[in-house]
């Protein structure tokens, strides 16, 4: 098969009329789906993957980009928890190191204790990391710590902690494992939603029933194992399963303001360990911006495009503000995102958000389905390994030994990140430039204000799965994510380029651009706060 048709929506879709009944179909295609279906494929199940929209439309491309052992979790003394991210940490820098890369952090103190405090707390997460360490914490003085801040505020400055973590690309890692588990023979479809579980005589599930998206067509797909992997929308699935299971999941939602890299201006991070509500956040450099967040507020809705409440924009910007020596104001921002993490359910209401386990949880209901969820984009290899473990263990397959520990992600290439911004594409740079030199109008960027150029539109809607104008806009080139104006004058061009690779009429442009437009106006923060009452039931805030 070449490579084109390796990709092909076409081609894929004629594989679910294979006779042989599927081993593992998985339902979501997030951070944790895309790792069981990787899991899987290479323990040599038949597996096949249903996503609804698009990788990683759900939170795994919303998060704050860290790959990291959770500093905060250390102060909540859950070492287990800690040491187990801190080695995926390692593996994950190994396995896909184009996207994933060694982040210099710095906590600045302003009080006599606090260089003492954090910097024997960081000594503890680097005895922790190990050999797979990222470098050694040490405390730095004000003068250092300025120098390497420029824009932080020294009145009272009284020094900082220094320390690494990992950084990448959420989307981008989520279409490379994709890429990397069709490679290894698996069948993963975007847009195409899982509507019911059909079930045997004895009430154990033997399949489902999915929907093509773009076709309306409906497959009956039989298999011996379900997971469902949906993220926040886990108990929509245990409701196919069962209409009166107990809700496992609350969803938490945190936001990001996306800035122009003038108020972070260096290489290092800034991490604030307790902000005025004691939360964390962080201001970390991203693709030439600084990224800002996170919240953490518990909703009693879910959605595939949560939105920001305007507390939370003003928590941000008011903390910011309370470091920052260059003014955040809401005209700054260039995009405003919101995800929602899929916490497991408290008891009861009186559980707070920062006591809900942020560990994982797989669940078997009565009818043999596996639910997977909770956890973190850092731990989903170890996620995915748990997960199939423990079908082999209720005996729904044969034994076969867990091998991604040291599996190269589709693109995994050692290259300096930033010296060109195609590096995230790993050792798929060179075909890239490829296009655009035997295409030189490919090669012409996408936006004056943006470095992305058609032949990536060329190659995400070739070999990247891409079917929509949204699809290349916020999850392959991450335009919406960095300057969400910017990104709906690109909608046209981007539309054109996709229209011409997919055989694509007038018509259909038209609607892409429409339907982009429409959704990116939810990353644009509006120059005045928004007045009118927010209607979502709000709990903790
Ligand atoms: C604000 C925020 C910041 C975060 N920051 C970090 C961080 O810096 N580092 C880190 O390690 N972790 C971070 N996390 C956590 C991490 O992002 C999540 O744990 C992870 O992305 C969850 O992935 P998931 O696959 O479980 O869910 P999702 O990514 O939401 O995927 C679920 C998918 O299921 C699909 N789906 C639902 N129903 C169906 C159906 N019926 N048929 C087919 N498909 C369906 C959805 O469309 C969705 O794409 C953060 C989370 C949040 C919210």
């Amino acid at each position: 098969m070449t490579k084109v048709d390796l990709f092909k929506r076409e081609t894929i879709i004629k594989q679910l009329d294979s006779p042989e009944k599927w081993d593992i179909i998985i339902i979501g295609g997030g951070a944790t789906g895309l790792g069981v279906a990787l899991d899987s494929v290479v323990r040599g199940y038949k597996t096949l993957l249903l996503e609804q929209v698009d990788f990683a439309k759900g939170t795994s491309s919303r998060s704050t980009k860290l790959v990291h052992g959770g500093v905060r979790y250390l102060a909540q003394g859950d070492l287990g928890l800690v040491k187990e991210a801190l080695y995926e940490r390692g593996l994950m820098l190994k396995n896909a190191p184009h996207l994933v890369k060694n982040q210099s952090f710095i906590i600045p103190n302003y009080k006599w204790w606090g260089g003492m405090f954090y910097t024997i707390g960081l000594k503890i997460y680097d005895v922790l990391a190990g050999r797979l360490s990222l470098g050694k914490s040490i405390h730095i003085n004000s003068k250092e710590t300025a120098s390497r801040l420029r824009t932080i505020k020294t009145h009272k400055l009284k020094g900082g902690v220094l320390y690494h973590d990992g950084q990448f690309d959420d989307s981008r890692l989520a279409v490379n494992i994709a890429q990397t588990c069709i490679e290894q023979g698996a069948t993963l479809l975007n847009h195409f939603q899982v509507t019911q579980l059909t079930k045997d005589g004895e009430g154990i599930v033997n399949g489902v029933v999915g929907k093509d998206m773009e076709t309306d067509k409906e497959y009956v797909l039989p298999a011996k194992v379900i997971i469902n992997a949906t993220g926040v929308f886990t108990d929509q699935v245990l409701k196919m399963d069962n209409k009166d299971a107990k809700n496992m999941v609350r969803p938490s939602q945190g936001i990001h303001l996306v800035l122009d890299k003038s108020f972070l201006p260096g290489k290092d991070a800034i991490m604030i360990p307790k902000t005025d509500d004691g939360r964390v956040l962080f201001l970390v450099p991203w693709h030439n911006r600084v990224l800002i967040g996170t919240t953490d507020t518990i909703l009693d809705d879910h959605s595939l495009e949560p939105v920001a409440l305007q507390k939370e924009i003003d928590f941000i910007i008011k903390t910011a503000n309370n470091y920052l020596s260059k003014k955040v104001t809401r005209s700054d921002v260039l995009s405003i995102f919101a995800g929602l993490r899929p916490l497991a359910a408290p008891k009861d209401d009186s559980e707070k958000t920062k006591e809900i386990s942020r560990s994982h949880k797989i669940i078997v209901s009565k009818s043999d389905l596996i639910t997977i969820t909770g956890g973190k984009w850092t731990t989903y290899r170890r996620m995915a390994q748990d997960t199939i473990d423990k079908v082999i263990r209720i005996g729904k397959l044969p034994k076969k030994e867990c091998a991604t520990q040291h599996l190269p992600i589709h693109g995994s290439l050692n290259i300096q990140h930033g010296e060109d911004h195609l590096y995230v594409y790993g050792t798929d740079r060179n075909a890239i430039l490829e296009l655009a030199v035997n295409s030189p109008d490919l090669g012409k960027k996408l936006h004056p204000k943006l470095e992305f150029i058609g032949a990536e539109v060329v190659w995400a809607t070739r070999y990247e799965m891409a079917r929509t104008v949204e699809d290349v806009l916020a999850r392959r080139v991450r335009a919406l994510f960095l300057d969400a104006k910017v990104s709906i004058e690109m909608a046209p061009i981007v539309a054109e380029i996709m229209a011409l690779e997919l055989n694509k009429d007038l018509t259909w442009q038209k609607k892409q651009i429409e339907d982009y437009n429409a959704l990116a106006m939810h990353y644009v923060l509006q120059n005045k706060p928004n007045t009118t009452p927010e209607k979502r039931k709000l709990i903790n805030l």
